[in-house]
């Protein structure tokens, strides 16, 4: 068998990725027909395709590279730790330092009483987690009843039957028999697409006031929790009008449901704190994490539990865990990160230097005759396009197809930005330098123009 590396002809690896490799969100058959972008090394905020491309990663990767590419240090330690523990697990009573470490230290990194860390390989096995911990939470306190879990539509959680489920995608739930019972979904925060003629502050109201409508409707002795993201990220970098969080904090102390940060997108720093609750201004029970925990660089969530919950899980066998779980080669790297993060400031550096510049620039996108709003929040933000910036009008064609030829032109122009419906959205790498931000800006406005030519061209305007 002839050995497959970066040195083969692209269309050789497309070949026999299409042929043996099964992508995911992806239609194969289109994938076979074109050929995927063979991505072969990286650093910093730049990635390199098998072309000799160099391409702006402006969503480091899936949100998560927050620390950069090519971090030698992380290698560094994944090596040390492979050579003196590379696998133990930690149910049966046992347990290891880099597990033992990395829960310490997210104790410290958490707000409030979020001291307890509960490990998973994943976000989806990170909120799979979630939803079995809230729910033998009640069960516990002797409400077994108290298992329904809201949600909000267009979030996303996860893949998992349990977390694709808590997710809001309607084009998720139209496969494979999701969602699982006992998920309740309510609107988003989304005033661009659904906000019609009220003013965005009356319109998050509204949205936050369906969480009360929906417990008083399910009965509020049957609802165990509402989780969501701080800020929406994969629905679209969904920035909620600034009545919306306060109103929910509100409804979960009045009806005592547990309120689950989904901070997989949000925490690390992408808004400008440790986490995207501390943004918004609330403190949960439970935290999901996972992406920016190891910038990517290994594979790891899990659950940040608050000392109330922990105490009433501890009281019980949990019957519930991952092989890996607290994977030690993963949990050293995660840990390497946090330190790499605290050691060059970088929260502060989202939050003082490159998130006011980038933010600055990125709103002036507005003035593209294409797009209606730009919102951002640290170093993750969206556009909206339009046709009609007033009236916040749809262009004549299917939602999503001038988001996509938008992508399009991005990638033409080595950026990948990604566009979710006819939304534009950025999560790019908190190391990021201002000169970098800037030709970020200037691709994307370049691919803007080009965009809207091929737009008007094919008459979707
Ligand atoms: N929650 C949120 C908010 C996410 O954005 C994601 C992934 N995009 C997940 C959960 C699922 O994480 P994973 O892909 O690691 O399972």
């Amino acid at each position: 068998m002839t050995q497959i590396t970066n040195h083969m002809p692209t269309a050789e690896l497309q070949a026999l990725d299409a042929a043996h490799h099964m992508h995911p969100f992806t239609t194969q058959d289109e994938l076979a027909g074109r050929g995927a972008r063979v991505i072969t090394r990286a650093e910093g905020v730049w990635i390199h395709d098998s072309e000799g491309n160099k391409i702006l990663d402006a969503m480091a990767g899936l949100w998560c590279v927050n620390v950069g590419y090519g971090r030698d240090r992380m290698a560094d330690v994944a090596a040390r730790q492979m050579r003196e523990l590379p696998y133990y697990n930690t149910f049966f009573m046992t347990t290891h330092v880099p597990a033992i470490a990395l829960a310490q230290k997210l104790a410290e990194l958490a707000p409030g009483d979020l001291n307890h860390v509960f490990f998973a390989g994943s976000g989806s096995e990170a909120n799979d987690t979630n939803i079995r911990m809230v729910r033998t939470y009640w069960a516990e306190l002797g409400q077994p009843e108290r298992s329904v879990i809201i949600s909000r539509k267009n979030a996303y959680h996860g893949s998992s039957m349990g977390s694709g489920s808590l997710g809001g995608m309607a084009p998720m739930h139209a496969q494979g028999g999701l969602p699982i019972p006992g998920i309740h979904h309510i609107d988003q925060p989304n005033w661009w697409a659904e906000g019609g003629s009220t003013s965005p502050e009356e319109f998050g109201l509204e949205r936050a006031r369906q969480l009360e409508k929906a417990i008083q409707q399910i009965g509020p002795d049957k609802v165990a929790a509402f989780i969501a993201e701080p800020v929406q990220g994969a629905g679209g970098v969904i920035v909620p009008p600034d009545s919306y969080w306060p109103e929910i904090r509100r409804i979960c102390d009045e009806y005592g449901i547990l309120l689950i940060a989904d901070e997989v997108i949000c925490g690390f720093g992408r808004t400008g704190n440790w986490f995207g609750s501390q943004t918004v201004g609330w403190q949960p029970d439970i935290m999901t994490i996972a992406k920016g925990l190891s910038s990517g660089y290994q594979p790891i969530g899990g659950s940040i539990v608050s000392d109330a919950v922990a105490e009433v899980i501890g009281k019980c066998e949990f019957n519930h865990g991952y092989t890996y779980s607290a994977h030690p080669v993963a949990a050293a790297v995660a840990l390497e990160n946090l330190t790499i993060m605290e050691e060059e400031n970088i929260v502060e550096h989202v939050r003082d230097v490159i998130g006011p510049h980038l933010g600055a620039k990125w709103e002036a996108l507005t003035e593209h005759p294409m797009v209606g709003e730009a919102k951002i929040v640290g170093m993750m933000g969206s556009i909206a396009l339009t046709p009609h910036k007033d009236s916040r009008a749809r262009f004549a064609a299917d939602p999503g197809t001038v988001g996509y030829i938008t992508r399009e032109r991005c990638f033409a122009n080595n950026l990948v930005m990604r566009h979710v419906g006819d939304r534009m959205i950025i999560s790019p790498p908190l190391v990021m330098q201002p000169d970098e931000a800037d030709m970020l800006i200037e691709r994307a406005w370049k691919s803007l123009d080009e965009a809207m030519a091929q737009v008007k061209e094919q008459g979707l305007w």
